[in-house]
């Protein structure tokens, strides 16, 4: 079982996604269970202050370290049978190590994950620096929060967790010994857009029965995930 921990300042945002299928159904199995904590709880002034301008000048907001500090320390000190070692409190950031399945893969042996999701601006540098053990970026492109990057590594993460995926989809999605993934077919056989002068068709070898060729085909058609 991993606990998942999210600070983020807008908590409804998790509410649909974490509600349906197979995320849903791990949280029911009690597989993965996850928390998502408002940052504004974590504040003591009457407007629940989160952020404030930047030092040195410059445009946008940025959210506050000693707000964030408090609300991963709440987060540690409920969850006292989990140690140092069997944690790790990560920072979306676009500037952080790229995420990709060995990292997911490493993440999922944990059993306590905390994201820190930023906003605006920016986080206070302080937060990579003393708090987080890890600052993950999804891509290199900029998204306006931490959300959906804190939701693309639970979801990766959750997959890995033993029993949340069927034992056969996940050997096969993965290639299991070297991670890979390979081109995939179902019904119909051809498939005609009207109007299209080609028909669209699934490789004939796949529809072989040959099992020893279809694996061949399968192995070189792969792209590996891992490096
Ligand atoms: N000023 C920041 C910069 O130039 O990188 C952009 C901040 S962004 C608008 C707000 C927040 O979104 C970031 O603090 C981070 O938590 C999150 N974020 C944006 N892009 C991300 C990415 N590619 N991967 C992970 N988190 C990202």
């Amino acid at each position: 079982m991993i606990k998942f921990d999210i600070i983020t300042i807008f908590p409804e945002i998790f509410d649909s996604y974490f509600n349906e299928s197979i995320i849903k159904r791990a949280q029911k199995r009690k597989l993965i269970k996850i928390k998502v904590h408002n940052l504004r709880d974590s504040t003591t002034d009457s407007h629940k202050t989160v952020d404030d301008r930047p030092y040195g000048g410059g445009a946008g907001m940025i959210l506050k370290v000693d707000i964030i500090f408090k609300a991963v320390k709440k987060i540690i000190q409920s969850n006292k049978k989990i140690n140092k070692k069997q944690r790790k409190i990560i920072l979306l950031s676009a500037k952080g190590k790229k995420f990709d399945q060995k990292t997911a893969k490493r993440l999922s042996k944990l059993k306590q994950i905390i994201f820190i999701s930023g906003r605006y601006e920016g986080v206070d540098e302080r937060v990579a620096k003393y708090i987080a053990d890890e600052e993950i970026s999804i891509g290199d492109y900029v998204l306006t929060g931490g959300e959906i990057p804190a939701m693309v590594i639970l979801d990766a993460v959750s997959r890995l967790v033993p029993g949340v995926i069927k034992e056969d989809s996940l050997k096969e999605e993965s290639f299991s010994i070297d991670s890979k993934e390979y081109p995939q077919y179902t019904r119909p056989e051809i498939f005609k857009p009207k109007g299209n002068k080609r028909s669209w068709k699934v490789p004939k070898i796949l529809l072989s029965g040959h099992h020893k060729k279809i694996k061949d085909w399968q192995k070189k058609h792969s792209k590996a995930l891992e490096k």
